[in-house]
């Protein structure tokens, strides 16, 4: 299938396949195809958030999850997988920013959940926590192959960090029994942040815009492959606050 219209919403921390290659899952949006979720690309892409860009994508045999995706080719072009990908734009205004995100928001997880839906834009109603809690893949052996060239890149990957950012934070219309739902964030930047400023990891959150009066926080969560009830917040995405009521034949 070809994508011309992808806009990039989020790359989560990166991981290590089996083979030691650092790899990244990338989550995104087509007007055309709707969520798309793009695994494994390379921490090198030369994409960033609201970069518009086209790339050939087929199933993945051992995901089968409607959003996702993998690059054709990406096991044997590996080393040049950023050329499959070509930048057309991007996404510039808060206005298209904000229709992307309004105009697929879903009221609650739970509902994502029951429609068995991968990848969806959650706008909090509340947050009432933003955390660290110890991260369960630190420290756990792991069998890499030895000497692999991969395996040391230049990007440390998720289970490098003693801490995981997490939110504890309530939908709009939040549908959980416990009236509130707690989930890891694996957005990347807040891991690079971690890894560069390590005496001030509670930074993260402003850098996020979450401390902003002048900004809307949204969340970009997605399943587990492996625990198909289980989400995470992929991408956290900051829209400044409108000033006035707009409409959209304003525009
Ligand atoms: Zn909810």
């Amino acid at each position: 299938m070809q994508i011309d219209d992808l806009v990039i919403l989020g790359r989560a921390a990166p991981q290590h396949l089996k083979n030691g290659r650092t790899t990244i899952c990338l989550g995104g949006f087509s007007y055309e195809y709707g969520f798309i979720r793009i695994y494994p690309t390379k921490p090198q892409m030369g994409v960033k958030r609201w970069d518009v860009i086209s790339v050939e994508v087929e199933k993945n045999d051992a995901d089968t999850r409607d959003e996702s995706w993998k690059i054709v080719g990406s096991r044997d072009n590996w080393d040049y997988l950023e050329d499959s990908v070509s930048k057309r734009g991007e996404v510039k205004s808060q206005q298209a920013r904000r229709e992307i995100v309004d105009n697929n928001l879903s009221s609650c997880v739970n509902e994502l959940n029951s429609q068995h839906i991968s990848l969806g834009f959650i706008k909090p109603k509340q947050i009432f926590e933003m955390y660290f809690g110890d991260n369960p893949q630190y420290g756990k052996p792991v069998q890499l192959p030895l000497f692999s060239t991969h395996a040391k890149q230049w990007a440390a990957v998720k289970r490098d960090y003693a801490k995981e950012p997490r939110l504890r934070y309530e939908c709009e219309n939040c549908l959980t029994k416990q009236g509130f739902h707690d989930q890891v964030v694996l957005e990347w930047g807040f891991y690079e942040w971690m890894r560069k400023n390590p005496n001030n990891i509670e930074q993260v959150w402003e850098n996020a815009q979450f401390l902003s009066e002048n900004h809307e926080i949204y969340l970009l969560v997605g399943n587990q492959q492996n625990h198909r009830t289980s989400y995470m917040v992929i991408s956290t995405i900051s829209l400044r606050k409108l000033d006035k009521p707009t409409t959209k034949s304003m525009f």
